[in-house]
């Protein structure tokens, strides 16, 4: 970043939503630009990059999932995809598209503005070269470094699997991470249309790591879409 405050592109062709994310974005510290077609997107994405991407579906020249190509091509600029849609489907293109995260229209500005800061702490993050050592939320502690998980600082003993879809959660936590992720950080390629396995071990994982796993504190049910880890 040139600057301390972000420059966020949003592409978006409602005038009316434009003005909602202007003044929701530039109340928050952060810089605002706007795009209001996929072909515009793509030119300014190209002219000017910015440090993060609000993106909506449906343009008038064409889909958001094409925005999202474009600028996965050669960066790895956080993309917030802000649509109407609702589907399963819809989210799981765009995220396979390579969009980070889904926030769907009516939003509350609270939860798009948690969505974008995750976006840009993982960029910055990334930018730093930095691994992280250790990843720290309430009561639960995992040192990478040592692979020791510990919760209220009593060791939980976790299998293998069960480890590599921690570690998957974590690496995008607070970020929506769809099954087939998970199932290729588990498993490989091998499992990638077996979904049981993978809800056998977040019921596992859960069970191991939250006081009540009917109501997760860490471990997050996107249905039809994910998992998502808290991140604070
Ligand atoms: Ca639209």
């Amino acid at each position: 970043m040139t600057e301390a405050r972000p420059l966020v592109l949003v592409v978006e062709d409602e005038p009316q939503m434009r003005r909602v994310l202007r003044l929701t974005l530039e109340s928050n510290g952060m810089r605002y630009t706007e795009a209001i077609s996929v072909r515009e997107a793509i030119s300014k994405i190209r002219a000017q990059p910015p440090d993060l991407i609000i993106a909506d579906l449906a343009l008038p020249d064409g889909e958001g999932l094409r925005v999202i190509r474009a600028a996965r091509e050669d960066s790895s600029v956080p993309i917030v995809v802000l649509s109407a849609r609702s589907q399963e489907s819809d989210k799981i293109a765009a995220l396979d598209a390579g969009a980070d995260d889904y926030v769907t229209k009516p939003f509350s500005a609270g939860e798009l503005l948690a969505r974008l800061r995750v976006g840009l702490r993982h960029a910055a993050a990334r930018a730093s070269g930095e691994s992280p050592e250790a990843f720290t939320l309430l009561d639960l502690r995992v040192d990478i470094l040592q692979r020791r998980v510990t919760l209220r600082n009593v060791p939980v003993h976790l299998t293998p699997i069960e480890y590599r879809l921690l570690i998957c959660l974590i690496a995008k936590a607070g970020q929506v991470v769809t099954h087939s992720e998970l199932l290729r950080a588990g498993w490989g390629a091998a499992k990638l249309d077996q979904q049981h396995y993978l809800r056998i071990y977040m019921t596992g994982l859960r069970r191991k790591l939250e006081l009540d796993p009917a109501r997760p504190t860490y471990l997050h049910t996107e249905t039809g879409v994910g998992y998502r880890l808290s991140a604070d």
